[in-house]
């Protein structure tokens, strides 16, 4: 695997803009619409009204999904290959980027809460990401003739802290404060990745049995925003899957293939642009910062081949360093409102994601 590492030097960033449909709450306002797509030529406009003059903007991206794109067009298009990299032994990382309410948790996770609910073996049309990939991986990995493994993990980040969505502990506000007071370490594991010391690393052999503890996660999130008034909107969700494939070569050496899949719901990209000044949040909204900001500077560093990758400068791109760059494939979903009046928050999302190119 390491040579194969060597040969591929191109960095593989690909970036994908979601727009959602209209809400019903902007439906009801007749909010006009600022942001058109086209899905074929993989372009998105802006069309703005300034002091009487129509003034359109248009960005390419590598693909593009319009509002009428369901969960499952853009999973076939844009996810079904990176899964397919994971099994072959590399590790690959999703981002959904973009301002709060546009669609980053549905196009992650959409209703798979409700997946193992399905007639069997179907997934609800409105499932995400997360479940239509941890679909896949056991589809393929069950249909294999091999011995495999897999782990997860789901932690979430809030003011560069990490919190464990899976740890068995009491749902008491006691407790979650007890736990704010010692967040998880992060510690080198001397082999280029680094481990949330003390996380608790299910081993999963269904699919069914994902969904249950990503239900559980989801809950834990929800449960500790209300104890802690906590807002959903700064922090970041970290799902990972960890496989290991036992195969043996035609010559009957066995080899074991090792990838991982972040997929990460980030904080809601208003954070970067607005609450920075905000008096008696500017600690937490410069935490916050710090992971989004690094993000960006990563991916710029990776994109345009700079000698120094800041990784060390926040937990999330700590966390992440062994699935950004190299031989790893990154994903980056920004995603967007139609209508008029997010239309600034909407500009910074396409302009962060076109630097992401
Ligand atoms: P975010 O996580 O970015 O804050 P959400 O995923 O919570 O945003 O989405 C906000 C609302 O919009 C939710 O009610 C969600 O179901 C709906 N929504 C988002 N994207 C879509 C889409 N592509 N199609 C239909 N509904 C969507
Ligand atoms: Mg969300």
């Amino acid at each position: 695997m390491g040579s194969r590492q060597e040969k591929d030097k191109a960095v593989n960033v690909q970036v994908i803009l979601r727009c959602r449909p209209f809400s019903e709450d902007e439906l009801r306002n007749n909010a006009p619409q600022v942001v058109t797509c086209n899905d074929y030529q993989r372009e998105v406009a802006i069309s703005q009204t300034i002091a009487g003059k129509q003034i359109d903007r248009i960005f390419t991206f590598d693909k593009v999904f319009g509002p009428s794109a369901k969960q499952k067009d853009l999973y076939d298009q844009a996810v079904i290959p990176i899964v397919n990299e994971v099994l072959e032994g590399f590790n690959c990382t999703i981002f959904a980027y973009g301002q709060t309410g546009t669609g980053k948790t549905y196009t992650m996770e959409g209703e798979c809460r409700k997946a193992k609910n399905g007639p069997k073996g179907q997934l609800p049309s409105d499932a995400g990401v997360i479940p239509r990939a941890v679909k896949q991986i056991f589809d393929t990995l069950e249909s294999q003739n091999a011995e495999y493994s897999v782990k997860v993990t789901f932690i979430e980040l809030y003011n560069e802290e990490i919190t464990d969505l899976l740890a068995p502990e009491e749902l008491s506000k006691i407790a979650l404060e007890d736990r704010q007071k010692k967040p998880l370490p992060l510690m080198e594991d001397g082999k280029g990745g680094v481990l949330v010391r003390g996380i608790e690393e299910e081993i999963v052999t269904s699919a069914d049995e994902i969904f249950t503890l990503l239900e559980r996660g989801s809950a834990k999130r929800r449960t500790a925003e209300t104890l802690l008034n906590k807002q959903s909107s700064r922090s970041h969700s970290l799902f990972s899957i960890t496989i290991h494939i036992k195969e043996a070569t035609p010559e009957g050496v066995e080899l074991i293939k090792c990838g991982k899949l972040n997929l990460v719901d980030l904080a809601g990209s208003e954070n970067i642009s607005r609450s920075g000044a905000r008096e008696g949040r500017a600690r937490e909204a410069g935490e916050i910062n710090k992971s989004l900001l690094t993000l960006g500077r990563v991916i710029t560093a990776l994109v345009e081949h700079l000698g120094h990758i800041p990784y060390r400068d926040s937990k999330l791109t700590r966390l992440l360093r062994d699935s950004l760059g190299g031989r790893t494939k990154t994903c980056i979903i920004a995603t967007v409102s139609p209508s008029v009046y997010c239309l600034e928050e909407t500009l910074s999302t396409l302009d962060y994601a076109h630097r992401a190119k």
